[in-house]
């Protein structure tokens, strides 16, 4: 005993110091390699099997009394018939189960506007009214943003394409609440001489910008009327020559057609107001679609975004310049500045990779990628649910490069889960639809 008790005197701390070492070394990488299966296990434990009487999960075809299964984490684990599962292990809805909405465009630092500007003007007076009001202070400007991007979320969406002319909108960005596409927005009024300071300023935003996990970011041209050539030149210079999304408001109002085709129409005087000359600008006597074709990088994607005067040729045209073309829509806001819709059966009839856009709250009564394709089912009914759908979800995530994650019920994605509910019969959408976001 003595021995012993002499021996734990001596060596006491040559004891410890050997078991912890033996601990941190064998014990602690065990806990480690443990570590995925006992997740798994969790997620097994905690997934969820939501039902409801049909599951659309758009990369596929629909599967009535379907069942989504995804973990804890919201990732999608697999559809399934409800046959295959325990009645009592499953959360039952009436409605059907979709993934979350993508929205390709919107102006979220324009959120404080909302009722400001008057309806059914015309883009000209809108712009003039958006540029003279937009100056509010700036918790104004903040709390308008928080709010607007809450109820986005409320409304099923999960990723969202915005403008941005100022750096207002970074600090919720920031927060990755949802996945974003920044695009940093330059114009110079079609003054080549004015390209340089434009290009200047916006990089300045454009640095800013932040990079969350799962974001990105571009600059981006305005309009094909208000970006000269030599803007078009020093984006293209700066942005990569691959994998990005540029997107670019086309042809949204007459007079953008006018001053293209017959140099003529409404936005001289509008340029001169402002004390603008469009002396140097020559037309091109076609459509503005091909001024933007002739500056834009067929190599990168592209979001063509309102497109109301978009006829089938226009649309061929852009699609034969580039695989990689996209049409953003928003239908409210259309109505909401020229009370006018796209002829939504030209995209369908040239294949068009359509995407909803909710544009701002200058132009819209909301922001939800519902309303807007409610507002299309509302005035053109011929285009199908489904058609609808892939709009509102896996287009839009393909046009911001957020496929990998978004846009359809697939396994190993985290797309969200939304329940549509009062769709009338063969899945109309109409006056009573409503969503809820179950993931
Ligand atoms: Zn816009």
């Amino acid at each position: 005993m003595a021995v012993r008790a002499k021996f734990w005197r001596t060596d006491k701390y040559l004891t410890i110091f050997t078991g912890l070492w033996i601990f941190f070394k064998a014990f602690i990488p065990g806990v480690r390699a443990g570590l995925p299966y006992l997740r798994r296990f969790l997620n097994w434990f905690f997934m969820r099997k939501i039902t409801a009487n049909r599951v659309y999960p758009v990369s596929a075809g629909p599967v009535d009394n379907g069942v989504v299964i995804a973990d804890d984490s919201g990732e999608i684990l697999a559809v399934e018939p409800r046959e295959w599962h325990d009645p009592a292990s499953l959360e039952s809805y009436s409605g059907v189960l979709a993934p979350g909405f993508v929205n390709t465009h919107c102006h979220l630092e324009l959120s404080h506007m909302k009722g400001l500007v008057h309806t059914g003007t015309g883009l000209i007076p809108f712009i003039t009214q958006v540029v003279t009001q937009r100056n509010l202070p700036a918790e104004v400007i903040a709390d308008a943003i928080v709010r607007a991007e809450q109820e986005m979320l409320d409304a099923g969406i999960v990723a969202l394409g915005d403008i941005s002319n100022a750096p207002d909108t970074f600090g919720v960005k920031a927060k990755g609440r949802m996945r974003y596409y920044t695009f940093v927005e330059l114009f110079d009024f079609l003054q080549d001489a004015g390209a340089e300071k434009a290009f200047a300023d916006w990089k300045a935003v454009y640095d800013q910008a932040p990079l969350p996990p799962g974001s990105a970011k571009a600059l981006t041209p305005h309009a094909p009327y208000s970006v000269s050539p030599a803007l078009f030149a020093r984006i293209n210079a700066a942005n990569p020559a691959t994998g990005i999304t540029v997107s670019i408001h086309n042809q949204e109002t007459q007079p953008e057609s006018e001053l293209f085709q017959q140099g003529s129409g409404d936005f001289y005087a509008f340029y001169s107001r402002f004390n603008i000359s469009l002396e140097q600008f020559r037309p091109t006597g076609q459509p503005s679609v091909h001024y933007a074709l002739q500056h834009l990088n067929p190599a990168n994607r592209t979001l063509f975004v309102h497109n109301t005067l978009s006829t089938p040729d226009d649309i061929r045209a852009a699609q034969a310049w580039s695989p990689h073309t996209y049409w953003a829509t928003c239908p409210n806001a259309n109505l909401y500045i020229e009370n006018k819709l796209p002829n939504y059966a030209h995209f369908l009839g040239t294949g068009a990779r359509v995407t909803i856009g909710t544009d701002s709250l200058s132009s819209n009564w909301q922001l939800s990628v519902l309303e807007e394709i409610k507002t299309i089912a509302r005035y053109q009914s011929y285009v199908p649910f489904e058609t609808l759908l892939r709009w509102a979800t896996l287009h839009g995530a393909q046009a911001l490069g957020f496929d990998d994650t978004l846009g359809s019920l697939e396994p190993g994605k985290t797309p969200g889960v939304l329940l549509l509910e009062g769709l009338g019969p063969n899945a109309k959408l109409n006056d009573r639809t409503s969503v809820r976001r179950l993931i």
